[in-house]
């Protein structure tokens, strides 16, 4: 392919088939917490996805467990709102277990001990079903099956979407548009400045196809772990060393999580390097060698990990799970300071607990311990501001999710789901809230914001 590219201009027309007041865009953790809070402060909201079922990385890539929703000591839940109700709703169904009563070492956190207390061990098809029902009973019109083409914009103004799906291409207008789409898809289409990854060489996160195997002996894996404590933080470290000639990923220990079933387990232990999620080849690029490497890890597992001779493979995810890519310049950008420092914001929308988790953009390390050799500590509690929702350069647009405006580092703790809810949650009050009073989003009163988000059970403050 040459490097000058044919272009093609389209003049086609599209229907305006609903006219929101909250239109939000992707329907991950962020999407669902955008789109039921937005609802729930008395918007008309409309949510798009392009799949046909909610949840985003959740449920499309197999990701999970949610990582904790509680300080890092574990000592009070910091987390609540529309997270912790699709929590107790899934727990209901028999598709979750309740963070209160996860604990670091467990096989549902993984083994891990450092940053894993309090996680939530759930099932994919239980998010699936509880998140569309919170969604609609809470008066969200769902177009599931649609994908985001184009921002209408309005000079500096977004005033909705071109999205496209079976029907054709159709328009959907909005007072307030919220970006949900992980990679600010909206807003760099609509002209807001992003980054992507690190600030020195723009290197992101590597990608990871997750997997679940069944038919795993539970008890032989807890077994070996009791034999091989040191093992807690990096398990089967020793026997991945011992065959790095032969293990089929860039890894040196094995991440896998016990599901709400017993002898099922998620796999976090693929690796993909050096790819970019916003860039169509190299997506295709990471699900190819994504599902060979998965194929491979589960000859190994059988062949060399005790409790999994006999397991098999259940699924990949339907699509390569991507950890990093845009990252929005909003009215601020949180840093890794911030976070270490626990800085109070008077803008506050949501706390974290959880550490800064970076997989080497190059090499075998991995997640939260090569995250503290880089020295990147976190207070128990730390802040997440509204600025750092709002985009610089237009008006009527938010962006939520693992998108924010935040530096790699900073992003590197605040992308995990129960945060990104959190952040979609206060995103949603705050269009409802601007529209309700035919104000700029970007000057939604912080109080009154605080104070419907307090009313929908969120956390803003630690006792
Ligand atoms: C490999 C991996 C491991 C991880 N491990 C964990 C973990 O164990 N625990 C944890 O809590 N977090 C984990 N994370 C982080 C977490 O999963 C994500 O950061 C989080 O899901 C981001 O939420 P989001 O709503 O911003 O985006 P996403 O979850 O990516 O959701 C975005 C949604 O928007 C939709 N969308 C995108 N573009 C469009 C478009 N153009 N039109 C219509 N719809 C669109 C997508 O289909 C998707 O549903 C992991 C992430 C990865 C990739």
């Amino acid at each position: 392919m040459g490097s000058k590219q044919a272009k093609i201009r389209l003049d086609w027309e599209a229907p305006v088939v609903a006219e929101a007041q909250v239109l939000v865009i992707g329907g991950g953790p962020a999407g669902i917490g955008a789109a039921v809070g937005a609802a729930r402060a008395g918007a008309r909201t409309v949510l798009v996805e392009q799949y046909g079922f909610l949840g985003g990385a959740a449920t499309a890539a197999m990701v999970g467990p949610f990582m904790t929703s509680f300080s890092g000591t574990g000592e009070e839940q910091i987390i609540g709102g529309v997270f912790d109700e699709l929590v107790r709703r899934m727990e209901a169904m028999g598709g979750a277990i309740h963070p209160a009563k996860v604990r670091a070492g467990s096989p549902e956190a993984g083994f891990y001990i450092f940053g894993h207390d309090h996680v939530t061990p759930f099932d994919s098809e239980a998010l699936k079903i509880g998140a569309a029902e919170m969604a609609v009973e809470s008066g969200v019109a769902l177009y599931l099956h649609t994908r985001f083409i184009a921002p209408l914009l309005d000079g500096n103004r977004i005033r909705g979407a071109i999205v496209h799906n079976k029907s054709g291409l159709q328009a959907l207008t909005a007072e307030v548009v919220v970006d949900c789409t992980g990679d600010a898809d909206v807003a760099a289409l609509a002209g807001v400045p992003v980054v992507k990854g690190r600030s020195r060489n723009g290197l992101m996160q590597p990608m990871t196809m997750f997997f679940r195997v069944g038919n795993v002996d539970d008890e032989a894996v807890e077994a070996y772990v009791r034999e091989h404590p040191e093992e807690h933080n990096h398990l089967f470290r020793a026997i991945v060393l011992a065959h790095q000639d032969t293990f089929p990923a860039p890894r040196e220990h094995i991440g896998i999580y016990r599901t709400p079933q017993r002898g099922t387990w998620r796999v976090n232990c693929s690796r993909l390097s050096g790819l970019d999620g916003t860039n169509a080849r190299d997506l295709t690029q990471g699900e190819v060698e994504g599902r060979k490497q998965v194929w491979a890890l589960v000859e190994f597992f059988r062949a060399h990990l005790p409790g999994f001779a006999n397991a098999t493979l259940l699924d990949t995810g339907a699509q390569v799970g991507v950890r990093e890519t845009r990252h929005i310049v909003g009215d601020y950008t949180l840093t890794a300071d911030d976070l270490a420092t626990g800085r109070h914001f008077p803008d506050v929308i949501a706390l974290g607990g959880f550490p800064v988790d970076i997989h080497p953009v190059t090499g075998k390390g991995g997640g939260i311990a090569t995250a503290l050799e880089m020295g990147l500590r976190t207070a128990p509690v730390y802040e997440i501001p509204y600025r750092s929702l709002v985009p610089k350069g237009i008006e009527q647009l938010l962006v939520a999710g693992r998108a924010l405006s935040a530096t790699h580092e900073a992003a590197g703790a605040v992308r995990v789901m129960p945060s990104c809810v959190a952040m979609g949650q206060a995103a949603g009050v705050a269009g409802a809230i601007a529209t309700a009073e035919e104000i700029p989003v970007r000057e939604t009163p912080v109080a009154r914001l605080q104070q419907t988000l307090r009313e929908q059970k969120a956390i803003l403050s630690v006792k």
